[in-house]
């Protein structure tokens, strides 16, 4: 996976309080929530979006943390579900607060599976580690090559200043549809095939095994959803190495394939997302694509950089032209990751 930063923040203010016990606020809902020892004693006795806040607790105490009693102001300007992983950010910044607070010994390494934990097994959210890998361990100026099975990552450069481009986030604003639903079924859809492939994961069908792969299944879903994931792997690797080669602008033609195989292959995108892709390519985008889980969210597209408000418009025209409620944009450059401010 090759996940960039946003420059986008959620940020925690912190103080102690006398434990355990934590007080949250955050400026987005205007509600302080209280919780003490039980509970964050296990999942899902926290709910709501302070889930997210007791879930870390949660996460850390059960690896054996002694988290400090704290009190905690939450502000963000990341878009809540729009697909660019503000439950991430939220995780990562508390989970940066507290152990910050109370001096714990937790290496950025540690920290993403933590918060992946407190989403996954507190909060009740199948996500996978890269979300929360992105919002921790990303550095500015650089993607994350990640590979999600050994937590291994190298910080490839992402310099799109010096390129002169820049990268446009289309908040498609699609309403949800079933993406839940959807996300579980593209799971088990590839857990199946990789069973009937006899491998532990689809990422252990090589690209130059894809054709033999393929043959061996006998229903075309099945073959496009397999095509879909060991044709993505590939255009990471293929993305890494322009990256790598300074070709930023050469990465733009993989955004776009991208997109087109969660849209036929896949079966992932929705009207919005594939409107927002279309008007960006015609209006000169390099390359654009859909971020996120599926269903709605975001896209992002490879511009040049005096071009962006040129770009940003065309999308904004399609989607009057076709009746959307207006788009959401921003303007991305690859950012650190969640770090201590003052
Ligand atoms: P995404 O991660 O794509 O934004 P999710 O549905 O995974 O979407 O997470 C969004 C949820 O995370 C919100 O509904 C809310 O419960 C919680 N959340 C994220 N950021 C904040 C915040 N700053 N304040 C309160 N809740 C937040
Ligand atoms: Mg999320």
């Amino acid at each position: 996976m090759l996940p960039f930063a946003l420059p986008l923040r959620t940020v925690v203010a912190a103080g102690r309080q006398d434990g355990p016990r934590w007080t949250v606020w955050s400026e987005l809902s205007g509600e302080t929530v209280t919780f003490g020892a039980d509970e964050v004693a296990g999942p899902g006795r926290v709910t709501g979006w302070a889930a997210y806040v007791a879930g870390v607790v949660w996460a850390l105490r059960d690896a054996g943390h002694d988290v400090p009693g704290a009190r905690l102001a939450i502000a963000s300007d990341v878009p809540l579900g729009s697909g660019l992983s503000s439950s991430a950010a939220l995780e990562a910044a508390v989970l940066a607060a507290l152990a910050d607070l109370g001096g714990l010994d937790l290496p950025a390494e540690r920290r993403p599976r933590l918060a992946q934990r407190a989403e996954n097994a507190y909060v009740g959210a199948p996500t996978g580690i890269m979300d929360q890998s992105a919002v921790i361990r990303c550095r500015a100026g650089h993607a994350l090559f990640l590979d999600c099975r050994t937590e291994a990552i190298e910080h490839i450069p992402f310099d799109l200043a010096a390129a002169g481009l820049a990268v446009l986030v289309v908040d498609s604003r699609a309403p949800h549809r079933h993406a839940d639903g959807e996300y579980a079924a593209r799971r088990a859809a590839c857990e199946r095939a990789a069973r009937l492939l006899g491998v532990p994961a689809l990422r252990d069908v090589p690209a130059a095994g894809l054709e033999a792969a393929l043959a061996r299944l006998d229903d075309d879903e099945t073959r496009r959803r397999v095509r879909h994931v060991v044709t993505e792997d590939q255009r990471v690797l293929d993305t890494v190495e322009l990256l790598r080669a300074g070709r930023v602008r050469d990465t733009g033609p993989l955004l776009t394939a991208s997109h087109a195989s969660m849209r036929d292959d896949f079966e992932i995108t929705v009207p919005e997302v594939d409107t927002a892709v279309e008007a960006a390519l015609a209006a000169g985008a390099y390359g654009a694509r859909m971020t996120g889980g599926g269903f709605g969210g975001c896209v992002l597209a490879l511009v040049d950089a005096d071009r962006a408000d040129a770009v940003a418009a065309a999308v904004t025209a399609a989607y009057a032209e076709r009746g959307y409620r207006a788009p959401g944009l921003h303007r991305a450059t690859p950012a650190p990751g969640a770090r201590r401010l003052a």
